[in-house]
């Protein structure tokens, strides 16, 4: 059977061996996706990417990358993306673009997942999906995305030229964005449901001092208010249960993340909280499906982990199609 494959002009086309068994499909084309791909092209393994919007993954959505290895002043999420992913293309990297459904077992060494519409099979699968930004699930959250609501500073922060914004959040992606953000905005005020922030000290002390930024502690978003576009957040004290209206013209939210994997769910084994979990061979509890990156179950998810389980997970699944 063969397989429609769509490849971005600076990739190489499409290996014409007719099969249409890969050795490798990646589901997830970011930091983990890409670097495994590097390592099994350096292998010679056929391998396919299944990537449903953008190479990089939430990594290319960053302004600036302070702790990626070999970057001594920074690099921008798009820069990294394009290094990473002009690396895998000169080792005959192929993707295609789709959201991947379930992945079924067909054979011992045989692995089929429907990618909008079309079935792509490997004789390993690496699962790369990394996670999805949660909601707050709040009045006007829905219904102002896009017109004022956001989860992405860098895409959509240039909006916000001397305009209020409210971040909601007190992880690194919180910190990191409403940092980014005082580039445009008036005023950032920042919503954390406690006292502390869960950010490196280094963002948490850059935040805290800067004097665009104003800290809304032990508080809640509960709603966003506005006509076309957002004009107000309606926090909630935790403490007293006040009620407090702050003018707002975007609303950005960075209150975490949930693991994509939706398309192993049935597979392989998770933990209470959806993530794969691997044994630090990157092997799921499937044999032949392994899973690498912000998706599995792990301490530390950063872009440098993130690569470093690619490279294992490519490893494994090398050994795994060869013996
Ligand atoms: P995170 O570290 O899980 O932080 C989520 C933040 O949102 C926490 O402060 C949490 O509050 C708050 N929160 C969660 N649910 C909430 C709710 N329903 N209402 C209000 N607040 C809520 O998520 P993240 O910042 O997206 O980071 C995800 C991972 O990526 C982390 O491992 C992070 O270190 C990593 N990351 C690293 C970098 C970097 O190193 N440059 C940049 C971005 C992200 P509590 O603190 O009270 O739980």
């Amino acid at each position: 059977m063969s397989t429609q494959v769509a490849v971005k002009p600076q990739l190489q086309p499409a290996l014409a061996d007719g099969s249409g068994l890969y050795d490798l499909i990646i589901i997830g084309g970011g930091p983990a996706g890409l670097t495994a791909a590097i390592y099994a092209g350096r292998n010679r393994l056929r391998t396919l990417i299944v990537e449903k919007l953008v190479l990089g993954g939430q990594a290319s959505n960053a302004f600036f990358i302070e702790n990626y290895p070999g970057f001594p002043g920074g690099i921008s999420g798009q820069d990294l993306e394009k290094k990473m992913t002009e690396q895998a293309a000169r080792l005959g990297l192929q993707v295609i673009w789709g959201t991947a459904g379930q992945l079924e077992a067909k054979g011992k060494k045989e692995f089929a997942v429907g990618v909008d519409g079309r079935t792509v099979r490997g004789k390993a699968v690496i699962v790369a999906t990394g996670t999805e930004n949660r909601k707050l699930n709040i009045p006007g959250e829905a219904e102002f995305r896009g017109r004022g609501v956001s989860y992405c500073a860098t895409c959509d922060g240039a909006f916000y030229k001397n305009k209020n914004v409210v971040v909601v959040g007190g992880g690194n992606s919180a910190i990191e964005e409403a940092l980014y953000l005082t580039r445009f905005a008036a005023k950032v005020s920042l919503v954390h449901r406690r006292d502390q922030l869960r950010a490196d000290k280094v963002l948490a002390e850059r935040a805290t001092a800067h004097p665009k930024i104003y800290f809304f502690w032990h508080a809640t978003l509960e709603e966003i208010k506005g006509d076309k576009f957002v004009k107000e957040a309606i926090l909630k004290d935790v403490a007293t249960g006040k009620r407090l209206i702050v003018p707002a013209d975007g609303v950005f939210v960075y209150i975490g993340s949930r693991p994509g994997s939706d398309p192993v769910k049935a597979a392989v084994k998770l933990d209470e909280q959806g993530y794969i979990i691997t044994d630090d061979k990157m092997k799921t509890s499937a044999e032949g499906i392994f899973a690498a990156g912000d998706v599995r179950q792990k301490s530390l998810r950063q872009i440098v982990t993130a690569a470093g389980d690619g490279a294992v997970a490519a490893e494994s699944a090398r050994e795994f199609i060869e013996n």
